[in-house]
């Protein structure tokens, strides 16, 4: 008789947790669930193009600006901008903040997405259905930075070499690192060759 009140307790949780099983978030599948989570990613490389278009204005803009970047001071203005960046580029690539962009040699598909980060094509092991070995429901990142790259302008940069990452650069704006670089090598071609 004194265990009635402890099974009745039992059978409670046991039902609870039965319930919490037995939990299906609205009737999607996880399939479509992981499908949802790279459409977005996806749409970036079919529009790689207008995406190519855009980002070379950007960098336009950013390079006019180079001389209010200075009178603010680039580290100053880091954090705003990299605020910025890494929403917007979070949202379009599901961006990792590396601050060495390459997405317009890889056809706007971020390749800090591969699980195993490789910045110059493909291991061996993508699937005859063009998705991940290792996360099976994920289109290949690099696949996808091909079928991209098709669609732009510069479609061969793909072809070239990447760096290892600099890992020392992570979550650094790479917008504005692309602006200084651009800027001093602008500043240096405009200066007269020594001996002239
Ligand atoms: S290459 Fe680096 S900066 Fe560019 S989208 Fe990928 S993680 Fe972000």
């Amino acid at each position: 008789m004194a265990d009635a009140p402890t099974t009745t307790t039992q059978a409670s949780l046991n039902k609870k947790a039965a319930r919490k099983i037995a939990y299906k978030p609205s009737g999607v599948s996880a399939t479509r669930r992981n499908a949802r989570r790279f459409a977005i990613r996806l749409w970036s490389v079919r529009h790689a193009r207008a995406l190519e278009w855009f980002y070379a204005r950007l960098a336009k803009v950013f390079l006019m600006l180079h001389p209010m970047w200075k009178v603010v001071g680039y580290q100053r203005a880091e954090a705003p901008i990299k605020f910025i960046e890494k929403h917007v580029k979070g949202l379009l690539f599901d961006c990792r903040m590396c601050g060495q962009c390459v997405l317009s040699s890889t056809g706007m598909s971020c390749p800090m997405n591969c699980p195993k980060q490789l910045r110059n094509g493909p291991c061996g092991g993508v699937r005859a259905n063009g998705h991940c070995e290792v996360e099976p429901d994920m289109p290949c990142v690099w696949v996808q930075a091909w079928s991209g790259a098709q669609k732009m302008q510069e479609r061969d940069n793909i072809l070239n070499v990447q760096k290892p990452v600099d890992q020392a650069l992570g979550q650094t704006s790479s917008w504005l690192r692309v602006t200084a670089n651009a800027a001093a090598e602008r500043e240096l071609s405009a200066q007269p060759e020594a001996g002239q």
